[in-house]
């Protein structure tokens, strides 16, 4: 039997303007690609982990012994924080979007009977995790946390630092205190805030787990670490309740990182087999994230927002969302209800933006690792563009002068 070939894959470069994944740093890039194949033994690879496991506590803002990362994506790091709920455990959980629905999900999985989860194995409902519904487009208070922890008593509590589905900041302080107050055990979902806002996580002591990713805030998409820090409290709770995973336990996988018997030592063991490339490529990235600072970056973040956030307005679009690296917007009125058709126009140009995956549709702009007044004016040319391709119209001027307000005045300011 013959068998054609397949012609090698080849992915265009997109102007990645969506909630994620961010745009790899070259630095990032070309460190992946200059690694030499190296075993998960090999002493640079182990030290190269270790300082990882160092960086990440300077990023992260943390003395938590139990800081490192989990091989793979978002959902990889949020599987293992909530690899200690067991089922029967009582969790409220807070959910004002698409990601945290998800967060959700993975806890009623977790907390769920084995008569529940047979029940509706895709997406089980767990009679002891209580799920608070905040509307789409508004955040999660702390008022409403700390009523529903103390209506609830539950062991955990869960919720997205920032819920990328519709783009809004909850209140992490409100949370920390409503589960000291409580004494509950925080989770915290950090997906989308690590590397964007200026925060140090030992600032929250009412949340013992948080896990983030690699593609977002930290620039580093080539399928490296979800970045996660848990307390040793948390710690002390799994060994004592243990979990049913091997590859997402957060004591087994944490000796990769040199971290054994809750101290930190020179060379990690083995847990899996982990990547020699992927290894450089994030130890690049936390250094270019420690060089940059993240007060730096999150001032970057904040001021390139609100100049995208200006042009878009003047356009006649409304803005719903609070979050520095990406804004959620309706359309013009004249527009209104097109907004999935306006986010396909854009991406079948490469230019990738988003529509919001739950309802109500909406069209979300991110700014991940773009923060240059000529990329967020390529965004504005290409967003306006697009506007008019459909039939809109809008001032040009305004728009024009909004951006200068933003960009000239910092120019001015120098
Ligand atoms: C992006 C995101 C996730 C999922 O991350 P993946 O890297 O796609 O696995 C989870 N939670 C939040 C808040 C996110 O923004």
């Amino acid at each position: 039997m013959t068998v054609t070939p397949f012609p090698q894959l080849d992915i265009p470069n997109t102007l990645a303007a969506g909630p994620g994944p961010g745009n790899t740093d070259s630095r990032v890039l070309a460190r992946y690609a200059a690694s030499g194949v190296a075993d998960h033994m090999h002493g640079d690879v182990l030290r190269g982990m270790v300082e990882c496991k160092d960086m990440l506590r300077i990023v992260m803002g943390t003395k938590n012994t139990h800081t490192f990362g989990v091989a793979g994506t978002g959902w990889s790091g949020l599987d293992m924080m909530f690899a200690p709920v067991m089922p029967r455990d009582k969790v409220v959980m807070f959910v004002n979007g698409t990601f945290s629905g998800i967060d959700g999900l993975t806890v009623r999985m977790k907390a769920a009977t084995a008569e529940e989860l047979a029940e509706n194995s895709l997406n089980p409902t767990a009679a002891s995790v209580t799920l608070i519904d905040v509307p789409h487009g508004q955040s999660v208070t702390g008022e409403i946390v700390e009523a529903a922890l103390a209506e609830h008593k539950p062991k955990w509590a869960a919720m997205a630092h920032w819920e990328t589905g519709s783009g809004r900041v909850n209140d992490i302080e409100g949370f920390s205190a409503a589960c000291e107050k409580h004494d509950v055990m925080g989770l915290v979902d950090a997906v989308s805030s690590l590397g964007v806002g200026d925060f140090s996580i030992d600032d929250y002591p009412g949340v013992h787990g948080w896990a983030s990713c690699p593609q977002k805030g930290i620039n580093c998409l080539p399928l490296t670490y979800a970045p996660v820090s848990f307390t040793d409290r948390y710690i002390e709770e799994l060994r004592a309740t243990g979990t049913r995973t091997f590859c997402h336990h957060p004591i087994l996988e944490a000796r990769h990182w040199g971290i054994i018997d809750g101290k930190d030592v020179e060379k990690g063991t083995y847990h899996r087999t982990h990547s020699a490339y992927a290894v450089s490529a994030f130890h690049e990235a936390l250094r270019i994230c420690i060089e940059e600072t993240i007060a730096k970056r999150a001032a970057d973040y904040t001021f390139h927002e609100s100049a995208l956030r200006a042009a878009v307005e003047a356009m006649g679009c409304e803005v719903t969302s609070n979050m520095p690296s990406l804004i959620v917007l309706n359309l013009p009125g004249a527009l209104a209800g097109r907004e999935m058709e306006l986010v396909q126009h854009c991406r079948a140009q490469n230019f990738g933006i988003w529509p919001t995956l739950s309802e109500p549709v909406q069209v979300r702009i991110g700014i991940l690792n773009l923060l240059t007044a000529a990329t967020i004016t390529d965004i504005v040319t290409r967003f306006g563009q697009a506007i008019r391709d459909l039939g809109g119209d809008f001032d040009q001027t305004a728009v024009d002068a909004a951006l200068a307000g933003h960009y000239d005045r910092a120019v001015a300011a120098e």
